[in-house]
C-alpha cells in the first residue's frame, strides 16, 4: 500500500424513503428560523410541498444550468433582502449549484434535497459560468451542511435524465480510484458507488418507479460524490469541463466522454480498471462502460449532442495545456484522438 492522507470532510446524511419528511426538523437543527428555497420551475411544484411547516421567507424557482453569475447574483439579493439564514436547494447539481452560490458570498449554511444522482450536494466545489466560461473551485463554506436523500423524490426522474446523471456519478468514482491523491476509504466508496449504480440503472430503465432501484441509485450518487469532494478529478473531468463551456449538457457529456477517458487511462491505471471492471461485472472496464450505456439508451456519439467536428481540436489543446493530473500523460494527439472516437462513439 502507499503513502496516503484522508480528510473526511463534514456532513450529515439523512437517507431513506420518505425522510425529505425530516427537513423541518433538519432546519431547527441548524437553528435556522428564514429559510430561503431553491428550485428550477420544473421542480416549484416539489418545492412548495417540501415547504410546508417550514419557516420559509423566500422561494427562488428560477435555477438553470450551469450557474450563471447573472442569475446567482440575483438569488444573492434576494436572500440578503429576505435576511435568510438558510438556503434549501431541492433538484440536481443545477439547483444545488445555486445554493452553493450564495453560500459562497454569504456564508449561509446550505441544506441539499438531490433529485438527480449528479453528487454535487456531498462536495465543497461550486461553479458560476459567464460569457461562456465556467469558473470552479473548492470552499469549504458551499458544502451543504446536511443533505436530505429522499429516493421518492426521484420516482418521476425521467429515463434519458436518469440514466446520463447516474454515469455522471459512476464518472466520479472512477476518477476517484485512479486519482494521484486517491485513498483506501475513498477506492471503497468509489467501488461500492460504481457496483450500486450499475446494478440499479439497468432496472430504473425498466421500470422509473422501481423505489428500490432508485434507492440503490441514490445511494451509488452518495458515494460518489463523497469520492469526489477530496480527492482531485483527472483527465475525463478537465474534457467534460471543456466540452461544457462549449455548450455541450453535463450529464450526456460525462456518459459520452467516459469510456473513451477509460481507455486512455486502461494501461497506466490498472488496477483500478480491475476494479471498475469487477463492480460491473465486464471482462474489460472501458467496454464494459461503454455496453452498460448502449443497454440504457444512452447517446454514444458527441456529435449527437451538438459538439462540432470542427471543434474537437480545440478542446484537445485546450485539455492538453493546462491538463489535470492523469495516469498517463495528458497530451494532445492521443487526447485528439480520444475525442475523435467520442465524437464518432466507437466502442472502445
Ligand atoms: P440538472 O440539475 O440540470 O437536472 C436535469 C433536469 O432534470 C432538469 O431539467 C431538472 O429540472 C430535471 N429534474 C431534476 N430532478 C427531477 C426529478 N426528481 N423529477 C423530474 N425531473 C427532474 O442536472 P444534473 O445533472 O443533476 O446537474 C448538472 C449540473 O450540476 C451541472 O451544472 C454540473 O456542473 C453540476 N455538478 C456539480 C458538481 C459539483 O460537485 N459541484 C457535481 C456534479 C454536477
Amino acid at each position: 500500500m502507499r503513502q496516503f492522507v484522508y480528510t473526511g470532510l463534514p456532513s450529515r446524511v439523512i437517507f431513506g424513503s420518505g425522510c425529505v419528511k425530516k427537513l423541518s426538523e433538519e432546519i431547527d437543527r441548524l437553528g435556522a428560523k428564514r429559510v430561503l428555497m431553491i428550485s428550477t420551475p420544473g421542480r416549484a411544484a416539489m418545492v412548495r410541498s417540501a415547504s410546508t411547516n417550514l419557516s420559509v421567507a423566500g422561494i427562488f424557482d428560477k435555477a438553470v444550468m450551469h450557474t450563471p453569475l447573472e442569475i446567482a447574483n440575483q438569488v444573492r439579493e434576494l436572500a440578503k433582502e429576505l435576511r435568510a439564514d438558510c438556503c434549501v436547494a431541492v433538484g440536481g447539481g443545477s439547483t444545488i449549484g445555486f445554493g452553493k452560490a450564495v453560500a459562497l458570498t454569504s456564508g449561509l449554511p446550505v441544506v441539499a434535497v438531490p433529485t438527480t444522482y449528479s453528487g454535487s450536494e456531498m462536495t465543497p466545489i461550486w461553479g458560476l459560468s459567464e460569457g461562456g466560461l465556467k469558473k470552479t473551485g473548492r470552499d469549504p463554506k458551499v458544502l451543504p451542511k446536511t443533505v436530505i436523500y429522499d429516493p421518492e423524490l426521484t420516482l418521476d426522474l425521467p429515463s434519458e435524465v436518469s440514466a446520463a446523471s447516474g454515469m455522471n456519478a459512476i464518472a466520479h468514482c472512477v476518477e476517484a480510484l485512479y486519482a494521484h491523491d486517491g485513498n483506501p476509504i475513498v477506492s471503497l466508496m468509489a467501488e461500492e458507488g460504481i457496483r450500486a449504480l450499475a446494478s440499479a440503472l439497468p432496472r430504473i430503465i425498466f421500470n422509473l418507479k422501481d423505489l428500490d432501484a432508485r434507492t440503490d441509485a441514490l445511494y451509488g450518487s452518495w458515494l460518489a460524490g463523497a469520492t469526489i469532494s477530496t480527492t482531485s478529478v483527472a483527465l475525463h473531468h478537465k474534457l467534460c469541463h471543456v466540452l461544457g463551456g462549449m455548450g455541450l449538457p453535463h450529464a450526456e457529456t460525462h456518459s459520452i466522454v467516459l469510456p473513451h477517458a477509460m481507455q486512455y487511462n486502461r494501461d497506466a491505471a490498472a488496477q483500478a480498471m480491475g476494479r471498475i471492471a469487477k463492480a460491473i461485472g465486464a471482462v474489460d472496464a472501458p467496454r464494459g462502460i461503454y455496453e452498460l450505456e448502449k443497454s440504457l439508451g444512452l447517446p454514444l456519439r458527441l456529435a449527437d449532442i451538438g459538439m462540432q467536428q470542427a471543434d474537437l481540436e480545440r478542446a484537445a489543446r485546450i485539455a492538453a495545456e493546462a491538463p489535470y493530473p492523469n495516469p498517463r500523460k495528458v497530451e494532445y494527439g492521443p487526447v485528439l484522438a480520444l475525442l475523435r472516437n467520442a465524437y464518432e462513439g466507437r466502442r472502445p
